[in-house]
C-alpha cells in the first residue's frame, strides 16, 4: 500500500476508521458524535477486535463485554456511523481531504436477514479451526462468530461452500439469509481523513526455537490462556492441561517471551506482565492448591496498576522466580520442564509444569506492501507514526504503540479530534 501526494479531487467529509476493535470503535463514535459522518471498516466478521476475545480486563478483572456493550450501543444509536464488517483494507491513495481506499469485501454467505437462529448450523457438518478461540478447538463451519458477536449474524467459512454443503444450507434457513454463491468484491471509498486502528497480532511462538510451542498442547500462548479461562471458550472456561483433560495444578508463565529481544521484538509490550498476573489470578481463582511460578527479567506493571501487582504478590501459591528460562523439554511423562538458572543465588534449575504460558508481545498489524508517505510513517518497529505536520491519516490503538485498553480508548479519542480537524480544514 503506498500513501500518495493529496489529490486535487473535492473534499470529502467523510472519516474512514480502519479497524473494528476498542480502538477503532472508539475513534468512530467519538468522531460521528462531533457530526461527522464515519465509515468502520472491519475486516473480520463482527467488530470487538482482541479485546473480545479476552476473558477478563486487568485491573479490576471485569468482563470485557461491559467496555465494548457500550460502543455497540453508541454505535447503534447513531445514524452517522456504517459499519462494513468483512470488508479489508489493501490500499490508500491521496492525501487529506481527498483519500481513496481500497477495500476487499470477503464473503459471510450469510445476508442481513440472518436471525442467528442457527438452523443453518444444525444442518453444517463441515468444521474449521476455531480463529476465535486461536486455535484451540474447531468448531461449525456455520457459526456465529462468538457468543456476543456485534452484529449478532451468522458467518458460513468457505470450507463448506467447496465441501458442496451450500444447497443443504440455503434450503434449511427460512429467512433466505444463505448466500452461497456470493464472491469477494474489491471496491472504492473517498474519505477527507483516515484513522488507522489496525492493532495488532501476537507475535508468531513458533519463532522461538527454545520454548517449542508446537511441540505439546500443554505449552501455550497467553492469548489462548485467555480463551482456556473463558466460560466460552473451547474448555468452557476450565484451566485444563490440552493434552489429557486433567486440571492445570502448577502452571508456569514465561514473561517476555520473544520480548526485548533482538532476535525476535526488540520492544517491551507493556500489557504482558500484567496479562500474566492477571492469568495467575485465573489459575488461583479456579484451585485452593494450584501454584503458579512467573519466570521473570524485571517485572513492569505500570501507572496504577502497581496495586494489581501487589495484590497477587501477596498470595503465596504465586512465586515470582527472576530468571528467563534457557529452554524448554519434555520430562518421561511427558510434562514440559523449564530449565534454566536464577538470577539471584545462580541456582540452575529443572522444573516440570501441567502447562506453561509463554507471554508473547503484541506486534503491530500493516498490510502487505504498505510504504509510508508523506501522511504517515512507520517507527522502527513497524508502528504508525502520524506526520509532524499532521496530515489526514490518524494512528489509534496499538497500531501506533503497545498499549492497554485505556490507553488504547485515549489514543483513539485524540485520533478521531485530529481526523474531525482534517476534514474540517482546522
Ligand atoms: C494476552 C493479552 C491480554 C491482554 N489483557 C488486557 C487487559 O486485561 N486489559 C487491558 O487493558 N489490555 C489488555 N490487553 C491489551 C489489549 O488487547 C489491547 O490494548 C487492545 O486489543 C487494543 O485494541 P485495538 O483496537 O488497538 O486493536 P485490536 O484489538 O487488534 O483491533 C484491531 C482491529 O482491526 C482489524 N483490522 C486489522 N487490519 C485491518 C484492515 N486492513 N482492514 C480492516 N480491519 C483491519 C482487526 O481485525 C481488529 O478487529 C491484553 C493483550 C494481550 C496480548
Amino acid at each position: 500500500m503506498t500513501i500518495q501526494a493529496p489529490g486535487s479531487g473535492p473534499a470529502s467529509q467523510t472519516i474512514v476508521v480502519v479497524g473494528g476493535g476498542i480502538a477503532g470503535m472508539t475513534a468512530a463514535v467519538e468522531a460521528a458524535e462531533t457530526g461527522q459522518d464515519v465509515i468502520l471498516l472491519e475486516k473480520g466478521p463482527s467488530l470487538g477486535g482482541r479485546v473480545a476475545a479476552l476473558y477478563r480486563y486487568f485491573p479490576k478483572l471485569c468482563h470485557p463485554g461491559c467496555g465494548l456493550e457500550i460502543n455497540y450501543q453508541r454505535i447503534r444509536a447513531s445514524r452517522r456511523i456504517r459499519v462494513m464488517t468483512l470488508c479489508e483494507v489493501t490500499r490508500v491513495a491521496g492525501g487529506r481531504g481527498a483519500f481513496s481506499i481500497g477495500v476487499r469485501r470477503h464473503p459471510r454467505h450469510v445476508n442481513e436477514k440472518c436471525t442467528a437462529c442457527g438452523d443453518c448450523a444444525r444442518v453444517c457438518e463441515t468444521t474449521v479451526a476455531n480463529p476465535f478461540n486461536y486455535g484451540l478447538d474447531r468448531v461449525n463451519a456455520a457459526r456465529l462468530p462468538h457468543e456476543h458477536a456485534f452484529p449478532m449474524r451468522y458467518v458460513v467459512s468457505a470450507e463448506a461452500i467447496a465441501a458442496g454443503e451450500g444447497q443443504k444450507l440455503r434450503e434449511a434457513c427460512r429467512h433466505g439469509a444463505i448466500e452461497a454463491d456470493e464472491r469477494e468484491q474489491n471496491f472504492e471509498l473517498s474519505a477527507g481523513a483516515i484513522v488507522w486502528a489496525t492493532g495488532w497480532q501476537p507475535y508468531d511462538a513458533r519463532k522461538i526455537d527454545v520454548y517449542r510451542y508446537g511441540h505439546s498442547p500443554d505449552i501455550i500462548t497467553n492469548v489462548q490462556m485467555e480463551r482456556l479461562a473463558a466460560p466460552d471458550g473451547p474448555t468452557k472456561g476450565q484451566i485444563i492441561r490440552p493434552s489429557n483433560g486433567e486440571a492445570a495444578r502448577k502452571v508456569a508463565m514465561v514473561q517476555c517471551a520473544g520480548s526485548r529481544d533482538t532476535n525476535h521484538l526488540p520492544y517491551c509490550s507493556r500489557i504482558c506482565c500484567l496479562a500474566s498476573l492477571k492469568h495467575a489470578a485465573y489459575v488461583r481463582e479456579q484451585s485452593a492448591d494450584a501454584q503458579v511460578d512467573i519466570y521473570y527479567i524485571d517485572l513492569r506493571a505500570h501507572d496504577k496498576l502497581e496495586a494489581f501487582y501487589n495484590k497477587l504478590r501477596a498470595d503465596p501459591q504465586v512465586r515470582f522466580i527472576k530468571s528467563k528460562p534457557a529452554h524448554i523439554r519434555f520430562a518421561d511423562d511427558g510434562r514440559p520442564v523449564l530449565y534454566g538458572e536464577r538470577t539471584v543465588g545462580r541456582e540452575i534449575y529443572a522444573e516440570a509444569y501441567d502447562l506453561v504460558v509463554l507471554a508473547t508481545g503484541m506486534q503491530p498489524v500493516v498490510p502487505d506492501g504498505f510504504a509510508p508517505g508523506p501522511e504517515v510513517e512507520l517507527d522502527e518497529y513497524g508502528f504508525l507514526v502520524a506526520t509532524a505536520d499532521g496530515g489526514g491519516i490518524c494512528p489509534a490503538g496499538v497500531a501506533s504503540a503497545p498499549l492497554d485498553v485505556s490507553m488504547s480508548v485515549q489514543s483513539a479519542t485524540a485520533a478521531a479530534l485530529k481526523a474531525v480537524q482534517a476534514v474540517r480544514g482546522a
